[in-house]
């Protein structure tokens, strides 16, 4: 017997059919004797549907007023499941963030679990009970309901599964694992059996929707054994662990991010310090800066470029033309209408060639690259954003096929 722990999104529990589907593959589990503790999103749009609400009220509401609102989207949900589970005659309890013992710091809307006081939930699998708590909130030292940010209940999950030394960590989604690419527009992507918690991890961050980024960086400083898995069907699905497949597959995935927008900043000042002034500005400011690239300078003047996120853009170059004049830039210009798209494998840090394959794929397909990053273990290049579907596929027909 083991404890399980699984995590159903929203798609899964959109209707009552799907909360009835979820119920029995629950009661499966826990009938081959297992304790089982489940964590669950909202039913499919509520939490987009909530946001709207809101703002038809009041656009500037307080991120404190937003937690209390989007919290119950997770309470509507893990009383339905609660109640099929009862229909099919098993011993079952719901509980809230609070209940659950989910005890977060004070940042509404992107709140940190601190800790997971356990002993109800101990007291309830006492009992052989079934457990379904609300994903993606708990309470803070104010006993104030906060919530973990979007997509946050993979992270309660996680989280709990680390508290309560669970063998597993389930997450059911409705596609059948981690793929390669986005199966949407690139056909022969495949999905892996398995993948790294690191390689994992830059997948998550680099806009493969399938995880939340955190809950990744949790698994990994905990060891807790992820299995991504459809709702659906009932295939094997990709295990998230501490794997060695170096020698298996250079590149394991292919992601583009359209979220992403570039700032030039042309004919800056070419001193010391410009740089770091510009950057921290930005960073006191909160807002995170991905690609940068640097000019040669001529002595006089330099041109530094950079990405943030869609929703940093304005921010950002309000900030920056405050400080033209002082940081004395010629010009600040921006677009929109860029893409990231990024290459991803444990495997390329010993292999030299392989940026070099991936930018031949994107001139064989005729596509301009206009900044590039590389770490360890994966290669960026920023594109036009209509570039960027024909981008993914020409890399990954480059590299997997
Ligand atoms: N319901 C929340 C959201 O839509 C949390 C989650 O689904 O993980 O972001
Ligand atoms: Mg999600």
């Amino acid at each position: 017997m083991s404890l399980i722990v699984q995590k159903y999104g929203g798609s899964s529990v959109r209707d009552a059919e799907r909360v009835m589907n979820v119920a029995n593959r629950i009661v499966e589990t826990y009938d081959k004797g297992n304790d089982v503790v489940v964590v669950v999103s909202a039913q499919g749009d509520t939490t987009d549907d909530l946001i709207e609400k809101a703002q038809e009220i009041n656009p500037k509401a307080s991120k404190r007023e937003m937690d209390m609102l989007l919290s119950s989207g997770e309470q509507i949900s893990v009383s339905l499941l609660a109640m099929a589970i009862e229909k099919i005659g098993r011993p079952v309890i719901s509980l809230t963030g609070w209940q659950a013992g989910f005890r977060t710091d004070s940042k509404y809307s992107a709140a940190r679990i601190h800790k997971i006081d356990t002993e109800r939930l101990h007291n309830e699998l006492d009992k052989r009970k079934i457990i379904i708590v609300a994903g993606f909130q708990g309470v803070n030292k104010y006993d104030d309901i906060t919530t973990l940010g979007r997509g946050g209940s993979d992270t309660s999950a996680v989280a709990l599964a680390a508290a309560l030394h669970a063998e597993v960590c389930e997450i059911y989604t409705d596609v059948d694992g981690v793929f390669t690419a986005d199966p949407r527009f690139v056909k022969n992507a495949f999905k892996l059996d398995d993948i790294s918690y690191d390689e994992m991890l830059e997948l998550a961050s680099l806009g493969a929707n399938v995880l939340h980024n955190r809950s990744v960086e949790l698994a990994k400083k905990y060891h807790v054994k992820l299995a991504v898995k459809s709702s659906l069907s009932k295939n094997e699905g990709t295990y998230v662990k501490e794997v060695d497949q170096v020698e298996k597959m250079l590149v394991r995935g292919v992601t583009r991010d359209n979220d992403c927008a570039r700032v030039a900043l042309c004919g800056i000042e070419d001193t010391p310090g410009k740089a770091y002034r510009v950057f921290a500005l930005l960073s006191q400011n909160g807002i995170s800066v991905d690609l940068i690239i640097q000019s040669i300078g001529n002595g006089e003047k330099k041109d530094i470029s950079f990405t943030v996120t869609e929703s940093d853009l304005d921010h950002a170059v309000q900030i920056l033309e405050d400080n033209q004049a002082e940081l004395k830039i010629d010009s600040i210009k921006t677009r929109r209408d860029v893409s990231k798209v990024s290459i991803v494998g444990a495997g390329m840090v010993n292999n030299a060639g392989v940026a070099t394959t991936m930018f031949e794929a994107l001139y064989n397909a005729d596509i301009n690259i206009s900044m590039i990053a590389t770490s360890e273990i994966k290669i960026s290049v920023l594109v036009d954003q209509k570039d960027a579907e024909r981008a993914v596929v020409a890399i990954h027909d480059k590299f997997m096929l």
